[in-house]
């Protein structure tokens, strides 16, 4: 997708620390991290956001969940625990277009969230 930044992350145009990739995900280092861990992980394919999620795009989906927690232990944090999620739409405050997903670890995260 053109003027996509994430499609542009995957594609090698605009430099990330990636810390994951297979045929179907990559996850990268979020530039403004909110955690010890943030880490984005996507789809290659380019879905805007979850409400354009189709059941065809469910395996991939499963990819990303699984990709997520080996991270995670690999981080150390699978233990301690983490939260994983997607910000959908203006009221969550999703600032890019392309669907990620947040893993954020490493401290206590607050519940509810702001
Ligand atoms: P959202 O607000 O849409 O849920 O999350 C977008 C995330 O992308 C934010 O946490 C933001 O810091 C991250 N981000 C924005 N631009 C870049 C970039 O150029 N590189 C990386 N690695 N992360 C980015
Ligand atoms: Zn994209």
């Amino acid at each position: 997708m053109e003027n996509c930044l994430f499609c542009k992350i995957i594609e090698g145009q605009i430099p990330a620390k990636i810390v994951y990739s297979d045929q179907d995900v990559v996850a990268f280092a979020d530039i403004n991290p909110q955690a010890p861990h943030h880490v984005l992980f996507i789809p290659r394919r380019h879905i805007a956001s979850m409400t354009d999620i189709t059941p065809e795009d469910g395996p991939v989906l499963a990819n990303i969940f699984i990709a997520a927690t080996k991270v995670a232990r690999e981080m150390g944090i699978a233990e301690s625990g983490f939260r994983f999620v997607t910000n959908v739409g203006p009221d969550s405050g999703q600032s890019v277009f392309h669907l990620h997903f947040h893993l954020l670890g490493g401290r206590k995260l607050a519940w509810p969230p702001g």
